[in-house]
């Protein structure tokens, strides 16, 4: 936001972006908009199709989400779908035609994969997965019919990180188009426009939220690819929910507070697994002895709460044990709420392009805002349970 000619710092933006209360009588925010139908005043109006038009086309409520995110994004706009998977597809449906191929990380989000394997490949896209480490090496993979390059940093579950600079220059150098699904960051860690991405993802389910009580997607776009990432929405209205777009638009004003809360919780609890006997390898990639920590620390601001911890050898049936006698962390998907959660994973079973040998059993957590010494307790409680 921009108020003559000057730009207001994030924080001044998280509270301010999206919010036109002279326009709500003086309220502070904007209200849940509710319709289907828009009445216009003449005839030259309707036919005009000026401002609101018909539900499908937007409402105040969502335009004020998409403004925000488009401003906080450094996008030049946004478009908002009923999921984070729904933001995934619309996002690549929009970029590809028959005979195209799209080059997508082995470290992707599982049901990204469901959606090329079972949509994209029937609608004649072929997909080729390649190394999330591939780096500037991209450019080798790249064909004549290659249409989009998907990213994904840190990876889901695995936790590699990518050199986004890197494919976006060889993206870039072949026009190409340059996705990224941004989630675990936010563009509060980090930009993705500023740093080359054309389409970024967010599951706004997750930390845009923060409470596990909404489903949301955003797809955010740099000029050149907006018009046509707006067209595809337009024509097939895949339109999120009203009370989930004014629960996302309250979770944003908090939304740094929260992140940082979480990064400050997640470090503390990934520090405190990597000092456990039962801990083989913690996946984070703000510790400084992570794989992917130099391309963190040049490329993001901050990390969230979410990472993976690999465990020593030991029998499947002790990894369950201790996973049931856990009190405080939920066994459940998703993640980003204010409450702690855990999952057992296992990549080796669908990645094609790269063999993941972690060494052991995988577990992937989301640390909450509850008392870091409970948590510490419960997992203490559940190492016990883990050695037998
Ligand atoms: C959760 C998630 C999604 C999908 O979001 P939903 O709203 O649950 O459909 C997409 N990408 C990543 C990285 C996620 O973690």
């Amino acid at each position: 936001m921009s108020e003559e000619g000057r730009t207001y710092r994030r924080r001044t933006q998280l509270v301010h972006a999206g919010r036109d209360p002279a326009a709500q009588h003086g309220f502070v925010n904007t209200p849940t908009y509710r319709g289907s139908t828009v009445l216009s005043p003449t005839v030259a109006h309707l036919k005009s199709r000026e401002g609101y038009v018909y539900g499908t086309n937007g409402t105040p409520t969502t335009t004020a989400l998409e403004t925000a995110w488009t401003e906080l994004s450094g996008a030049a706009g946004t478009v908002l779908l009923p999921s984070g998977l729904a933001a995934v597809s619309i996002a690549l449906l929009s970029m590809v035609k028959a005979g195209d191929d799209i080059l997508v990380t082995d470290s992707v989000y599982r049901p990204t994969r469901n959606f090329c394997a079972n949509v994209l490949a029937r609608l004649g896209v072929t997909t080729r997965y390649y190394d999330p480490l591939i780096g500037a090496g991209i450019a080798e993979l790249i064909q004549p019919s290659t249409s989009v390059i998907f990213t994904e940093a840190p990876g889901s579950q695995s936790f590699e990180m990518q050199d986004i600079p890197a494919i976006a220059a060889a993206a870039h150098a072949r026009g190409i188009c340059l996705m990224m699904d941004n989630t675990w960051a936010t563009p509060l860690f980090f930009p993705p426009h500023e740093r080359g991405v054309d389409l970024a993802i967010e599951a706004g389910t997750k930390y845009l939220s923060g409470h596990s009580d909404l489903l949301l997607g955003l797809v955010s776009a740099n000029a050149e690819y907006f018009p046509r990432l707006r067209a595809t929405f337009d024509a097939m209205s895949p339109c999120a929910g009203p009370e989930d777009v004014f629960l996302a638009l309250r979770g944003l004003r908090t939304m740094e507070l929260r992140l940082r809360e979480a990064e400050r919780q997640g470090l503390a609890l990934a520090r405190w697994l990597q000092a456990r006997p039962e801990v083989l390898r913690v996946l984070h990639p703000a510790l400084p002895d992570d794989p992917g920590h130099a391309i963190w620390k040049r490329d993001f601001s901050g990390s969230s709460g979410l990472f993976s911890v690999v465990l020593k050898p030991v029998a499947q049936a002790r990894v369950e044990a201790m996973l049931d006698s856990l009190k405080l962390f939920g066994m459940g998907y998703s993640w980003g709420g204010f409450e702690s959660l855990v999952i057992p994973f296992d990549c080796t079973t669908y990645r094609t392009a790269t063999t993941w040998t972690p060494g052991g059993p995988t577990l992937r957590f989301q640390i909450g805002l509850e008392d870091m010494a409970d948590l510490q307790d419960d997992l203490t409680k559940g190492f016990a349970h883990l050695r037998g």
